[in-house]
């Protein structure tokens, strides 16, 4: 039986769990979680990073730091997970989905100026799979017409943007905010867990402000004021140092799991390569602005009953394969509330794309079984 996830121990979680646990400090924002804070900001840049209880959460922060209201429009991708969504409807913006592009589930950026109105206030790009959108015309629409930029980075950890000029910039690191997610589907993971990159350093003060349930607790600590209290609205939405410590055992082997997701992502790309072309299944285009973090290795079939076929050959050998979102605006919760436009490539990647097992300890035998499964059935 291969599964379609294994969440990977480096095998120090427990040791710094145990060590956070018998520090006699275990709420938040202590020891780990500035280690883990610091090492993102250094190693890619961000201004200033709050570890969050989950992505989800890391969205809610920037739904309040772009105070979005009733009235405003949020441009986000229909093909993503809810979570990309529900922190600004749940702030009574209204939602504007974008179809994804032909080539990839991300944002359509050649569609997206037809969706702005002087309503709206913020656009979302999700990397799906790790895959950066086309992040300078993104921001170039941002800039032009003053919007908020929050990417849902939440599969994009340690991957790249490059520009026309040839320059790499870490993905979360181009909008105002950047998002990120350590559920245990994702590359680095703490069980539950997020983090919120923040990248216009005007927004610092205030997003502290917000992860510390709306106290200037943050600046007490480091001893800028004398005493502290309410001084704007906030959450609980710092993780407490039992996850963050989790967290750093698993940032220490980033590098090595990196690497051999990569590896699998290719052992899969050149496998499957030429049967891609003789069935028409497409496998992951990569644009030339985008470096791969191997966070997801996906198909897209010719047809839905094709991805069905597939699902049940590889089920029968004892391989799970999934398909991945139903789109969001043809969800139960919001197909009533959509303006009714046809988003066709978010409905062609719900009903034909389909995800291989990818996992650290997923061993090469294992990789070549999945491939010779697909590629020797007679049906396709
Ligand atoms: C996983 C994921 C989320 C949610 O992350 P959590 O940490 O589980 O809240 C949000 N957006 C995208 C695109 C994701 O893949």
């Amino acid at each position: 039986m291969i599964n379609y996830n294994k969440p990977y121990l480096t095998g120090k979680e427990a040791h710094y769990m145990y060590d956070a646990v018998y520090s006699g400090k275990i709420s938040g924002n202590g020891k780990y979680t500035q280690l883990c804070q610091t090492f993102f900001e250094e190693k890619y840049g961000f201004k200033k990073c709050l570890l969050t209880t989950s992505c989800t959460d890391a969205l809610e922060m920037a739904a309040l730091l772009f105070e979005v209201q009733p009235g405003d429009e949020i441009i986000v991708p229909s093909y993503t997970f809810v979570s990309t969504a529900n922190p600004f409807i749940m702030r009574g913006a209204k939602l504007i989905f974008a179809d994804s592009s032909p080539t990839n589930p991300n944002i359509d950026v050649t569609k997206l100026e037809s969706l702005i109105t002087k309503n709206t206030k913020v656009i979302v790009p999700v990397h799906y799979a790790g895959i950066s959108c086309d992040m300078d015309a993104i921001m170039s629409l941002a800039h032009k017409y003053k919007l908020w930029v929050v990417e849902d980075a939440a599969q994009a950890i340690d991957n790249y943007y490059i520009n026309n000029k040839g320059e790499k910039r870490p993905l979360g690191s181009i909008g105002h905010l950047g998002t990120f997610s350590f559920h245990e589907t994702k590359n680095i993971i703490s069980g539950e867990g997020g983090m919120l990159a923040i990248n216009d350093s005007n927004l610092i003060k205030r997003a502290e402000i917000i992860w510390e349930k709306g106290t200037n607790r943050a600046s007490f600590f480091r001893g800028e004021v004398n005493k502290y209290g309410w001084v704007d609205v906030g959450s609980s939405f710092l993780p407490s140092e039992i996850v963050s410590s989790f967290l750093w055992a698993q940032l220490e082997s980033m590098e090595m799991i990196q690497l051999r997701r990569k590896e699998i992502w290719n052992l899969y790309f050149n496998g499957l390569y030429d049967w891609g072309l003789k069935t028409n299944v497409r496998l992951p285009e990569i644009p030339d602005y985008s470096t791969n973090n191997g966070h997801i290795f996906y198909l897209v079939c010719p047809s839905l009953q094709f991805r069905t076929k597939l699902i049940e050959t590889l089920k029968k050998q004892g391989i799970m394969s999934v398909f991945h979102y139903i789109s969001l605006h043809s969800s139960d919760f919001f197909a009533n509330k959509h303006d009714g436009r046809e988003l066709n490539y978010s409905d062609l990647y719900t009903n034909n794309l389909l995800r291989l097992p990818l996992f650290f300890e997923l061993r090469n035998e294992e990789i070549f079984k999945i491939i010779e499964t697909i590629t020797s059935n007679k049906y396709f």
